[in-house]
């Protein structure tokens, strides 16, 4: 599944949050992405029993690829370029040399690639990279032309030392970025605009970043946490201290998520994660037995 749509984040404000999915379904066994969701453990989840999040037929864990725009009054922020179309990708089939439609979709909610203003990469694997940059006549140059490419110091110091690391995808999405003079290095910590801000979310990758958006809507202050893969699946809301086979440091990736649901349970702030299927925006409230997703 592709397409793009816009999430129920901030109605009647300033703001708008789309999200341009480049893949949802089954993707992963649960232990393959989780080494604690062995199958008993998994089992004995919530999520086992969602459809939305589980599928237990073929055993695996719903997931998705998608960026997320944000429209202000000033800005169009693409929040993690995904996976892109002709990279090569040769260890994961699902991204070996796509020739998927997300420009499109993206064009379908409003936005051409002149229209990006921002973007922002979480943190700096493959699957957050890929459409900051396109093949044309055999170069890959940036996407989106206007926009100013956000990454943060500590990310880029760390993958900078490993050009090879995470499918080489720093040669083909990152060091074409940083040759066209479009890049900003940023710290962990920065507004983007009033309402609009980084913060610091290091634990599944060294310098890994979230957005925190806040506006105004129906005469309240609204929150939105874009969070990129501090949580990867819904399963880790329920179970906080599983971390993924592909974190950096599982306690520091563990302790941050814990940190962020803490941070947004009971009191309305969405959470938008990087990997969650639909309804991927999503409230979460706490009880005697733990986290779990509003309904
Ligand atoms: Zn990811």
């Amino acid at each position: 599944m592709s397409g793009a749509f816009a999430l129920p984040v901030f109605p009647d404000s300033t703001f708008e949050v789309y999200r341009i999915i480049e893949f949802e379904g089954p993707f992963r066994d649960p232990e393959h992405l989780i080494p604690s969701a062995t199958p008993d453990a998994i089992k004995t989840t919530r999520t086992y029993s969602d459809p939305r999040f589980f599928d237990q037929a073929e055993h695996k864990l719903i997931m998705a690829f998608h960026g997320i725009v944000v429209r202000t009054e000033k800005s169009v922020i693409l929040v993690d370029a995904c996976l892109g179309n002709d990279k090569h990708r040769p260890m994961v089939s699902e991204w070996h040399m796509r020739s998927g439609p997300f420009l499109n979709d993206l064009s379908g909610v409003g936005f051409t690639t002149d229209d990006i203003t921002h973007v922002l990469c979480t943190h700096l694997h493959a699957d957050h990279v890929g459409w900051n940059t396109r093949l044309i006549d055999g170069q890959w140059v940036p996407t989106f032309p206007n926009a100013t490419y956000l990454f943060g110091r500590e990310e880029m110091a760390f993958w900078e030392q490993d050009p090879d690391a995470n499918h080489k995808s720093w040669q083909d999405s990152v060091q074409p970025v940083l040759d066209a003079g479009l890049a900003e290095i940023v710290d962990s910590h920065h507004e983007i605009e009033p309402g609009v801000s980084l913060l610091p979310a290091f634990g599944h990758s060294p310098g890994h970043v979230m957005v925190k958006l806040e506006a105004n809507t129906q005469g309240k202050t609204q929150t939105a946490y874009v969070i990129g893969d501090v949580i990867h699946h819904p399963v880790q809301v329920e179970h906080p201290e599983w971390s993924s086979q592909f974190c950096w440091n599982a306690d520091l990736a563990s302790a941050m998520r814990q940190t962020v649901l803490e941070t947004i349970a009971d009191n309305g702030s969405w959470l938008i994660p990087a990997h969650f299927p639909t309804p991927t925006a999503v409230r979460v409230e706490s009880g005697h037995d733990g986290f779990w997703i509003k309904d």
